[in-house]
């Protein structure tokens, strides 16, 4: 079923729709949108391995003038010193400011095509067609990008809105498992800290086991995102409760060298570490964190460090995170399922704040 949302930040308005099989009519949906522009389209070769195929079946047979640029699968793309060369491609192929940036992939697409869109010539049309779950209902919609500079990752970037975002939920019938894990862990932290009804659909299509349901999940997912960047594009209020289980999250991702623990498992151990921290210190209603705890496991996401593991030294690297500005914490506790808040709490207290015993 089609499902459209109209985005709305800074007077700029952009419609993002959700139609499992919408890839097969990307062709005309751009010629009738666009017409006579050209698109440059970025990916990466796994998605290219597999799509292009329709891909040039969809913008050939609509008569679209356009070139297909991939890069490798990975961060490593998503490098500032991939810029210039996107930009000596899209120059080559002679973009123009009229004409149309569109980023088919995960979230390193996404963000590096982002960038490029946004200073392409000062900007140029940018739709965002998402492949992966996690770049479904989070990195598409509310407009920012990045790249990593040898000193840090997203340390350049900037805030642009696209003219569209065009999810198929269909796509993540190619993802493998891991993947779409690490999205669902996304998902259930739409769940816990913003809609209760989600979470129990998450907990009834576990039970059923089928991954019946992925569209209207996206869908929900995406209206919550909306109306919270609606309130906050730049995460200084109520986004920044987004952030649910991503401070312990990010120091867990910063210290464990790359690919051990990928974002949404990382996003996993920080929900239910500082959901049970909470819960202890009777700041989060009792039992979440064992409902929290089934649901993850359910989706194979885990939900706690290896024993050896050292919280501390995890810890430390808070201090280090860009997000985190000042001293002071402000971390997202679940008053109870459905339902976040801000608590705020001094960097040296986390550690301590986060020890149950
Ligand atoms: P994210 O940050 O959204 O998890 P990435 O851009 O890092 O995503 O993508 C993760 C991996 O999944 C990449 O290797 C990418 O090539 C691959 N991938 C993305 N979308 C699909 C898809 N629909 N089917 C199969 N593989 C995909
Ligand atoms: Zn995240």
């Amino acid at each position: 079923m089609r499902q459209t949302l109209t985005v709305n930040i800074n007077m700029q308005k952009y419609t993002v729709t959700t139609e499992t099989g919408l890839f097969f009519r990307l062709g005309n949906l751009l010629a009738e949108q666009y017409p006579d522009k050209k698109v440059a389209v970025i990916t990466d070769d796994t998605i290219k391995d597999i799509y292009e195929e329709h891909l040039v079946k969809q913008l050939d047979g609509a008569g679209i003038q356009w070139k297909l640029i991939s890069l490798p699968p990975g961060e490593g793309s998503k490098s500032f010193d991939t810029l210039p060369k996107l930009y000596s491609i899209l120059l080559d192929f002679q973009l123009t400011r009229g004409d149309v940036i569109l980023a088919f992939g995960g979230g390193v697409i996404g963000d590096i095509a982002g960038f490029t869109a946004a200073t392409f010539l000062r900007g140029v049309n940018l739709i965002q067609l998402p492949t992966t779950l996690m770049a479904m209902v989070d990195a598409s919609i509310g407009g920012k990008n990045g790249a990593n500079l040898k000193e840090g990752k997203n340390m350049a970037g900037t805030f642009y809105q696209p003219k569209e975002v065009l999810i198929d939920p269909g796509f993540v019938r190619t993802l493998p498992d891991e993947i779409l894990d690490d999205g669902m862990a996304e998902v259930i932290k739409y769940g816990c800290a913003f809609d209760p009804d989600l979470f129990s659909d998450l907990i009834d299509r576990a039970e059923k086991g089928d991954g019946s349901g992925i569209e209207s999940i996206i869908y929900r997912c995406c209206l919550i995102k909306k109306q919270v960047i609606e309130q906050d594009y730049q995460d200084y209020g109520v986004a920044m409760l987004l952030n649910f289980g991503h401070t312990l999250g990010h120091c867990i991702e910063d210290y464990y060298p790359d690919g051990t623990y990928t974002h949404g498992q990382a996003v996993a151990i920080g929900m239910y570490a500082t959901t049970l921290a909470a819960e202890k210190r009777g700041l989060t209603a009792s039992n979440t964190s064992a409902l929290l705890k089934d649901l993850l496991i359910a989706y194979d996401l885990p939900y706690t460090l290896p024993e050896n593991a050292d919280l501390s030294k995890i810890v430390e690297t808070v201090k280090r995170d860009k997000k985190r500005r000042g001293n002071t914490l402000n971390l997202v506790l679940l008053e109870r399922i459905g339902k976040s808040y801000l608590y705020q709490l001094d960097k040296s207290d986390f550690v301590e704040f986060l020890k149950i015993d």
